[in-house]
Order: C-alpha cells, then structure tokens, then sequence
C-alpha cells in the first residue's frame, strides 16, 4: 500500500471514511454505525483487509473480476499505455490504436451482425447510451411514435436516469430513477412467481407477460424490450429453458428493438463468451462492461447491430459521447484481459470444468434444512433461503433481514456472497480452483449452518 496513505487502524479509516465517503447503495446511518470493510489487497480468488483477514471473493469484485485479482499483466499494459499516452479522445473524428483494435476484436468476438461499438465508461453509461440510440434510430426511421421502451421488474440496467428507469428497481424509482415511456412486465422468476406451474409452464407464460404488453401498448408505440439474459442484481433470475425461445417466437417480425444486457453475463460468465450464445439470442444492441477488463479499469460500451449502426450512420451527428470513452488506459487493461482470457481458454474452462463442478456441489447446498432452492447457470448462482421445506411456499416475514444476516455471517466466516432480499448469489472469478471451489462451497455451508443455528436462537425457525 502507498506510505503515504497508510493509517494506523481500521478504525481511522472506518472514522475518516465516515465523515468524508458516501458509498453506493449504502444506508448512510448504519454504515456510520458499523463501519466500513477496509479491502487492500487481492490476489487470485482471494482479498486481504487491513487486519489481514482473507476472504474468498465469490462475487468477482462485483460480478467483473474474470481473470481475478492482481495479474501483473493487466498493470503492466496499462503502465505502457500510460507512458506512451495516458488520455486522448475519441471526438471529433479522433482514435487511437487501443481503440480501433479493441472495436474489432469486439466486433469478431460478440454475436453475429453486432459490427460496432461505442465506448462508454460503465455499465450504466451503456444503458443511458442505449436509451439515446433507441430514440435515435425510430426518430431516424421516421417513426418517433416508438417511444416505449419495455423492461422488467427486478431488472438493473444500471444508476444513470435512463438506466435505473428501463430497470424495474422501485425504490431507484422513487428516488428519481424513472422516466415516462418505460413500462415494466415481471420477471421469469419461477421460484417467486411460478405458482403451481412447472418451470417449462411457468417460462412460456413470463413471455406471454412481453406479448400481452406489447399488445396493450400497441407495436407502432414500442421502441425496445431490454433485458438481462439472466437477471443478476435482481437475485440471479435464471429463466426457464422455455423462456427465451418463446420471446424470441414473440419478437419475431416485430418492428421493436431487442435489447440484451450483458453487463454480468457476457465474458464468459454463463460458459459462452455471451449468454445471447447460451441462449441463441440476436440482440440489435448489446451493452458490456465489468468483464471486459475484469473490472481492471472502467470500460464499457454498446455493441450495435448493422441494422441500428446503417441507420445511426446516415443520421448525421449523434449528440452523445463520454470523456472517457475509449480511455486509451482502460482499452490496454480490456485488450491485455481478452488476450489472457484467450491464452489461459478461461471461458472453455467454465463450460467443460470448473462450471459443472461447482454447480453439482451449489446444487446440493439445496437439500440444507435453510435453502429452498440452489441454481446455478455457468459461473453465477444463488440460494432462496426459506422458513420451511419445501421451499417456495413460504417465506420469511421481513424480507431482506435473514439474508442480510446470512450475509454478514457469510464475510465472518471468510467468503464474499451477496444477500438479495431472502437469496444469496455467488459469481466467482472464472478462474477459481477446484480446490478454491471446495473452499467456497465449504465455507457456504457452513455459513447456512451457523445462520439456521442464529435463527432458532432467535426463534425464527
Ligand atoms: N447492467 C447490468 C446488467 C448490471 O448488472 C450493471 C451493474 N451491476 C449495470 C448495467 C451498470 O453497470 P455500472 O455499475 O458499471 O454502471
């Protein structure tokens, strides 16, 4: 750590971070009360705090770190980069050699006809960019009637206006986060919403939820469906096999933009480079971000179809664009990440190895006592912690208490899962062991224990 900005205790960082830093999605008066958690190190699937305690980090970061953290490689490409020209822009007919090669391996890498990118600095960046080209484009086809804009509830395209409005987050709503012309259907959420149906059932009539939609709103007035392949922030929703197809059959000859949030599942996360590769999926726009520099540097962008960028292309100018897009620095850190995820075939290694033999182990965290259902697609997953077996019946009474507690139980014991409402998720590094994987299921398990146990002493099962 620099000298210079080294303290003496966690406590005077958790005091001077107090006074000082306001955090993301943070309760302001119980960050105050507790402190925050003082990270200085990584390496590998591993983080050390000031105190030297080391955690397994199961959500990569946050949900970005695909090649994990520390690898010299990224520092010193960067490093490079800096010396040689640590910033230009890319306006006003401007590139750079970073830049230009990025775009292409992009171009050849994500799902056929996505051709072009713009650049952004984040996830939420592309969203709000994604907003602007939608409205672009009907505006362009001379249809500027297509203004709504449909997504899901649960869905979270990101903190910027129009990306917290497209994602279906209400309390980002209420807090400014929305805008008119986005309507939201629900989620394919079979464990919440699935009723007595299968999950086959279940998956086709979430689809009906876009058709029915679609047709109350009318098609001449909808511009776009946007939506995470697999729902991540909203509690890693992994759709019925059923669904996808059925939206597909349902977008078919529609005039309306498909928009597939890639931000968590693309970069190999699901074990396809993209989950529209799981999936079969042909987005007209696709934003990225987090592991395309495995959250080295900021980077993220809008992939852009032929059919949207031939459009754009004769549109004159576009009135949109970042500082930073297509920092040459964060370009270095995605182009040395690509190229190791390449070498090291880390995303082969997620669909034949390492996916399977955590998923077999996160799946039979199911049959403990607390978990109602255990899901996993690829490298992502999630556990519905529930009062009473079988699961999906009951649940508890103050949603969020119990997986916040399982939550900090979880950091106690030494791994880093997420807590959404009752469920926790997990999205490792892709390049966790299969010893860290026994590490990281050991250490679940135990968690659960220790919270089922912290539920009886407080008679809440
Ligand atoms: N889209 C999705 C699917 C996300 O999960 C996120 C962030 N978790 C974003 C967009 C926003 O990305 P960022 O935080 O980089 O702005």
């Amino acid at each position: 750590m620099l000298e210079t900005l080294r303290r003496q205790s966690t406590a005077d960082y958790q005091r001077a971070d107090a006074a000082h830093h306001l955090h993301p999605f943070t309760d302001y008066k119980s960050l105050k009360a507790e402190g925050s958690r003082v990270m200085v190190r990584g390496e590998g699937v591993w983080l050390w705090d000031f105190d030297g305690k080391k955690y397994l980090d199961g959500m990569a970061g946050l949900w970005c770190s695909q090649i994990g953290h520390g690898r010299r490689e990224i520092a010193d490409a960067v490093h490079r980069q800096m010396c040689e020209l640590e910033f230009y822009n890319t306006f006003f007919k401007t590139t750079h050699p970073g830049a230009v090669e990025l775009a292409e391996q992009l171009a050849m890498m994500t799902p056929e006809g996505l051709n072009h990118v713009f650049f952004t600095g984040s996830g939420s960046e592309a969203n709000d960019t994604v907003y602007r080209l939608v409205r672009h484009y009907w505006a362009l086809m001379g249809r500027p009637e297509k203004k709504v804009i449909i997504g899901r509830r649960l869905g979270y395209h990101g903190s910027t206006v129009a990306a917290s409005a497209m994602g279906g987050m209400g309390g980002m709503h209420t807090q400014g986060g929305m805008l008119p012309d986005v309507h939201h259907i629900e989620p394919p959420y079979w464990f919440d919403l699935g009723g007595d149906m299968s999950k086959e059932e279940f998956g086709k009539k979430a689809a009906i939820w876009l058709a029915e939609a679609i047709a109350e709103i009318g098609e001449e007035n909808v511009a776009a469906f946007i939506a995470e392949p697999i729902q991540g922030a909203g509690g890693v929703i992994i759709p019925p096999d059923t669904y996808w197809p059925e939206v597909k059959k349902i977008l078919a000859g529609k005039d309306i933009l498909f928009v597939a949030d890639e931000v968590i599942s693309g970069f190999g996360r699901t074990g396809e480079w993209f989950a529209s590769d799981h999936y079969g999926l042909k987005p007209d726009l696709m934003p990225i971000a987090k592991g395309l520099s495995s959250g080295y540097l900021p980077i993220g962008g809008v992939m852009v179809s032929d059919k949207v960028a031939d459009v754009v292309a004769e549109g004159g100018e576009f009135f949109h664009g970042f500082t930073y897009s297509a920092h040459p620095a964060s370009c270095a850190a995605a182009l040395a990440n690509l190229k190791i995820m390449r070498e090291e075939r880390v995303v082969e290694r997620v669909k034949e190895d390492i996916g399977p033999y955590l998923q077999e182990r996160w799946r039979a965290l199911g049959e403990h006592p607390l978990v109602g259902e255990a899901r996993m697609l690829g490298l992502v997953g999630a556990l519905e912690l529930v009062p009473a077996k079988p699961g999906r019946s009951e649940r508890f009474a103050n949603t969020g208490e119990v997986g916040t507690l399982c939550r900090d139980i979880s950091f106690g014991n030494g791994l880093i899962m997420r807590a959404v409402r009752d469920g926790m998720i997990i999205a490792p590094p892709l390049v966790i062991s299969h010893d860290e994987v026994d590490q990281l299921v050991a250490l679940a398990r135990k968690t659960l224990d220790d919270t089922l146990a912290e539920l009886r002493r407080r008679g809440l099962m």
